[in-house]
């Protein structure tokens, strides 16, 4: 396995329409696995194909020690509100209040290409509706006021400056990946 590159704010990749799946291959299970790899060292609870630069509509996700991979996912049902803080692994240190539905039921194909119905809540449920967004091309500050969104493209242009970064990829230092903290809010 090994750690892929997270394309962020300004890839163009990001704001594009993903390409349903529709043969399992060899390739494509081991960009499962580097996917799950890169998302723990990151310390994310969710990871979208398009977040590492690759088209393939799928996600993987793991809330709870709970991992698994969405493969062409569907929202069927969406029901009830929640609000509360959001991150993305694409969009570092930059958090918005994001409103989502309280639950949702997804269906999607797993890693064998089995369809299979995720019937979640709260967390999941946001996490599910963050990685589905992704290979849509939307991204969570696109939910946020005009005026929170500013701030936040504007926080989010300052940092890049500082760190005179002008590439649209980000690696993983091992210090990063080393680390123990996981934050619940970067998806
Ligand atoms: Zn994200």
């Amino acid at each position: 396995m090994s750690l892929l590159d997270i394309y962020v704010l300004g890839a163009p990749i990001l704001r594009q329409e993903t390409i349903p799946v529709t043969t399992i291959t060899p390739d494509l299970h081991q960009l499962i696995d580097n996917m799950f790899e890169t998302m723990y060292a990151a310390k994310g609870i969710g990871l979208a194909a398009p977040q590492v630069g690759r088209a393939e509509q799928l996600s993987v996700i793991d809330v709870d020690e709970h991992p698994f991979v969405i493969i062409n996912p569907e929202i069927v049902l969406a029901e009830g509100k929640q609000k509360g803080e959001e991150g993305c692994l694409s969009i570092p240190d930059i958090y918005g209040d994001v409103e989502r539905a309280m639950r949702v039921v997804v269906r999607a194909q797993d890693r064998d290409g089995q369809p299979f119905e995720v019937d979640a809540n709260e967390l999941l449920a946001r996490c599910l509706q963050h990685e589905i967004d992704h290979l849509h091309g939307r991204l969570f500050i696109d939910y946020l006021s005009l005026v929170k969104r500013r701030a936040a493209l504007a926080k989010w242009e300052k940092a890049r400056q500082k760190d005179g970064d002008r590439s649209h990829v980000r690696k993983l230092t091992p210090e990063e990946a080393a680390g123990s903290h996981r934050r619940d809010e970067e998806l």
